[in-house]
């Protein structure tokens, strides 16, 4: 089922009084999400994922726009009647049902020719419970399952009656990080197996990118971009976006275009078709190589040893973050600490903001 968000806008009061003007949560969103694809919503704490999700799935009325499934204006239709599994960040299980009375639960209130014996529903309850790989434990009470196990049986009950929309914000944020690489692989597992229009809210990058097929980077309530998450890495639109992706982020520094020539303070770095302009220059941690009479000098702060590869910490009077760090393969670092070094830039590791709009030159 795709799903469509047309010019969907979210206003709320302000939560401070004295503020007269609403916080426009989320603004003017247009977008398709693809039958079948598994989408990662991402963005800063704050800029409106949660608002997306609940408009989606009618937990709020949008102030102004539309909201289709497939080709029917759900815009309000009650959440009851979208079709939608929900699960949130805190597992919100029945505390005094067991793992197969909870999974069974959205079961119970199915009408009409959907309506299913308490056979029927214990069966469904177990095929999704093998889904997830919750099965062995379909007696305990939730208080007797790890968190992880816990968000699982939240994902068999959000699942079993096989919605068209599967909702899920932060669904990982309370499990521990090995449990949290675990478990997202499990939902992507489960999402290709049963091809349900997924969209996963997150704050993290690196969860997003490694799951979704595409990502939707918002910020402070509108839309920056969406592609596939290497696109996105690859070919940011503005410098926000190169910023949210990646680890470590990416180094920043001031520069400027001169006669058709790049540089970075005396630092000539590259010829480029632009017009003269003050930018900033982004450059990938992975983005450079190390090479005397290279083209950016910086001074060697620390070296990280990382096993395979080092993490070379500088600094350069032109950076606007205080530390740049440059990943370099751990048989081409030379170098001491506190030494001038040179690299040389990739050009598809390089990319150039304008100063003042923060936008991609392109
Ligand atoms: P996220 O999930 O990305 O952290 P939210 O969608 O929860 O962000 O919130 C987006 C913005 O809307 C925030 O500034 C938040 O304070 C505001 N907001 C969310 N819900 C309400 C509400 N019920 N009343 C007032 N402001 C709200
Ligand atoms: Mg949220």
């Amino acid at each position: 089922m795709k799903v469509v968000l047309e010019h969907l806008t979210k206003k709320f009061p302000n939560r401070n009084k004295k503020i007269k003007e609403d916080v426009v949560a989320v603004s003017d969103f247009t977008f398709e999400i693809p039958d079948g694809k598994l989408i990662g919503l991402l963005g800063p704490s704050g800029c409106g994922k949660s608002t997306t999700l609940n408009l989606i799935s009618g937990l709020e009325a949008p102030t102004s726009g539309r909201i289709y499934f497939g080709e029917e204006d759900v815009t309000d239709i009650s959440p009851e009647n979208r079709d939608i599994g929900l699960v949130f960040q805190n597992y919100a299980l029945y505390p005094h049902l067991t793992v197969e009375q909870n999974i069974i639960f959205p079961l119970q209130n199915l009408k009409g020719d959907k309506k299913m014996t308490k056979q029927q529903m214990k069966e469904k309850a177990l095929e999704t419970a093998k889904l997830v790989q919750i099965d062995p434990y379909m007696s305990r009470k939730p208080s007797e399952l790890s968190g992880g196990q816990q968000q699982r049986v939240a994902i068999a009950r959000a699942l079993v009656k096989l919605p068209k929309v599967l909702l899920l914000d932060e669904p990982l944020s309370n499990l521990d990080a090995r449990l949290r690489l675990q478990t997202r692989e499990e939902i992507r597992r489960i999402q290709r197996e049963t091809g349900i229009t997924t969209i996963f809210v997150t704050h993290d990058q690196e969860e997003a990118m490694s799951i979704s097929d595409e990502i939707v980077v918002m910020k402070d309530g509108l839309l920056q971009q969406i592609g596939k998450p290497q696109a996105v890495y690859d070919h940011p639109v503005n410098m926000f976006v190169a910023k949210f992706l990646g680890t470590p982020p990416i180094n920043i520094f001031r520069g400027e275009i001169k006669s058709k020539q790049l540089y970075i303070g005396d630092d000539r770095i590259c010829e480029t078709d632009h017009g003269d302009m003050q930018v900033y220059v982004g450059i990938r941690p992975e983005g450079v190589i190390l090479k005397k009479g290279g083209s950016l000098v910086c001074r060697l702060n620390r070296v990280e040893v990382m096993g395979r590869d080092t993490s070379a910490c500088c600094s350069n009077d032109n950076a606007v973050s205080e530390s740049i760090r440059f990943i370099i393969p751990s048989d081409e670092m030379t170098g001491d600490e506190g030494d001038l070094v040179a690299f040389d830039i990739k050009p598809s590791k390089l990319h150039l903001f304008d100063a003042e709009t923060e936008n991609v030159i392109i």
